[in-house]
């Protein structure tokens, strides 16, 4: 990765972090979970309206490190519209990408995070939302990283 491309990722990241997109509360929301990464202290409840098989929308609450809120954020973004199976394999493509080091071109804003594979511990981090976001659709309710 050079320079460039590695200060605009970091752009995005800080800006995801400060400001998250989708961050409130989802009164209608059918499906709900909690996500917990003890290593870093992150917090997480992601809550989606998931209709006909689609997520028509995703939110997420919840107080962390930058780099677990920048994830969510994307998250958000990434899943709207997306049936449930594409949103799963975007997790898993995902996941390879920055635990597994695998090659993707899929990803689209979500390659912002893949610098976190230098750091292992950043990994819980980028992946919480995820984990959560599987656990709510699976109804299982809690997630940790652990
Ligand atoms: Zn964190």
């Amino acid at each position: 990765m050079n320079d460039a491309l590695r200060e605009l990722y970091q752009e995005v990241i800080l800006d995801h972090g400060k400001k998250p997109r989708n961050f409130r509360p989802l009164e209608q929301a059918t499906h709900c979970a909690e996500g917990h990464n003890p290593l870093c202290g992150d917090c997480v409840t992601v809550q989606v309206i998931v209709e006909d098989g689609v997520v028509r929308e995703a939110t997420f609450q919840g107080s962390g490190c930058a780099i677990s809120t920048a994830s969510a954020s994307l998250m958000t973004e990434a899943i709207q519209g997306k049936s449930v199976e594409e949103a799963m394999a975007l997790f898993d493509e995902f996941r390879a990408a920055v635990v597994e080091n695998r090659e993707s071109d899929d990803l689209g804003k979500l390659e912002v995070l893949l610098g976190v594979k230098e750091f292992p511990v950043r990994v819980k981090c980028a992946t919480l939302a995820w984990h959560t976001l599987q656990a709510a659709i699976q109804g299982e309710g809690v997630a940790s990283t652990e």
